[in-house]
């Protein structure tokens, strides 16, 4: 037996600090933003090395609300890779605008910059790489795009909390806008819905804050529409006792993908990443990982530890059989929604994004996995895929 994720390992170490933080904000009764959340917000501020972190009420909204900040409406563009969570693109039809689908890097399965750039018209008005897995998209090249576009970047950092870039800034710093999500599965994770949005600008800080409670200030005046995007107390001071421990929860994770990329080698599975045809050859692919973090020990923090096998439906099925958890993050790329129907994509022009949906399968890395049990997952996969 080894679920994806087991959340109660996690609850059972911090049972007494976060018992007390729940029984202090039961006290206190001030039951929405107030002082656990600024708490939280000056927390995030330090850790993240960002100016402003401002808590919201979910990834979701930290995206919804960074599109609003810009004004981006109907008439506008907004890039976004076709290779991820929903939320990166439905916020952007939320506002009334145009999400535009690029193509990902096979190797980190992030949005690649080339596509960006030809996918750039007069309409765009913002670029939205995702970091997905936990690992960050090529920010210097995006970050070039933009210094010379002028237009700006806004980082979905749901899956990265803490992520570093090449030259050591976390991501979410990096951009104009860098958007968090607490959601209970994600490295740090509230007890419930929870998010954040973090910038640089102080004029866009403030902006942020007044559309979080429906663009009121002072209190019943309202120069422009906001809504309510406020973060719980309850989920703040949850947040506060475990953002201490997350770098040793990421160091567990990154040990758990160390652990195996060890065993799927010694067990002859390929390793090279970025292989674009998923020839019968190749097995297994690993994520590119542990070796492509030599330089910055940061650069991926393992929110999903995502293989790539052939026929991965059965796969998956022999797996749950075996009482192994997986998840497919995502079968389908945006470009193949219903929903984005009528906006006229083809399959053709997303090779990339189109193999990964058919062969992505995420196996359990969460910190407390032991090595008996991701040696368990290794022999599983390895003995289903040879048959
Ligand atoms: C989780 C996630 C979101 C949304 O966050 P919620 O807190 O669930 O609303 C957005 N983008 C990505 C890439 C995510 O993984």
């Amino acid at each position: 037996m080894v679920p994806l994720l087991d959340l109660k390992l996690q609850y059972n170490t911090l049972k007494s600090d976060i018992d007390a933080a729940l029984l202090r904000v039961a006290a206190s009764q001030a039951c929405i933003l107030g002082p656990e959340v600024d708490a939280l917000e000056r927390a995030c501020e330090q850790y993240l090395g960002v100016r402003h972190a401002i808590g919201l009420s979910s990834g979701t909204d930290a995206l919804l609300l960074a599109y609003m900040a810009l004004n981006i409406g109907p008439g506008d563009e907004v890039i976004v890779p076709t290779f991820s969570f929903f939320a990166t693109a439905g916020c952007v039809s939320r506002v009334g605008a145009r999400p535009v689908f690029v193509d990902v890097d096979p190797v980190t399965m992030n949005i690649d910059p080339a596509a960006v750039e030809r996918a750039i018209t007069p309409r765009t008005k913002a670029i939205v790489p995702v970091h997905l897995f936990g690992q960050s998209a090529d920010m210097d090249a995006l970050m070039a795009i933009s210094l010379r576009t002028g237009i700006p970047i806004i980082e979905d950092a749901a899956q990265a909390i803490g992520t570093q870039w090449r030259d050591g800034r976390r991501v979410g710093s990096i951009g104009l806008m860098g958007c968090f999500s607490f959601y209970p599965t994600k490295n740090l994770g509230a007890f419930g819905d929870a998010g954040l949005i973090t910038t640089n600008d102080d004029e866009l800080a403030v902006r942020l804050k007044q559309l979080r409670n429906h663009g009121m200030e002072p209190r019943y005046y309202h120069a422009f529409v906001g809504g309510n995007f406020r973060i719980d107390a309850i989920q703040a001071a949850v947040l506060c006792v475990k953002l201490p421990h997350l770098e040793s929860w990421h160091a567990a994770r990154r040990a758990n993908a160390a652990t195996y990329e060890k065993l799927f080698i010694e067990a002859g599975v390929s390793s090279a990443p970025g292989v674009t045809e998923f020839t019968s050859s190749e097995l297994v692919l690993l994520p590119a990982s542990v070796n492509a973090t030599a330089e910055a020990p940061n650069h991926h923090i393992f929110n999903q530890y995502t293989i790539r096998v052939q026929n991965r439906d059965a796969v998956r099925k022999q797996l749950a059989e075996r009482g192994i958890g997986t998840e497919i993050y995502y079968p389908v790329p945006f470009h193949r929604q219903q929903c984005f129907a009528e906006l006229g994509y083809t399959d053709a022009s997303f090779p990339i994004s189109n193999a990964l949906a058919d062969t992505v399968l995420s196996v359990p890395i969460f910190p407390e996995l032991t090595s008996a049990q991701i040696d368990e997952v290794v022999t599983a996969v390895c003995e289903i895929v040879r048959g």
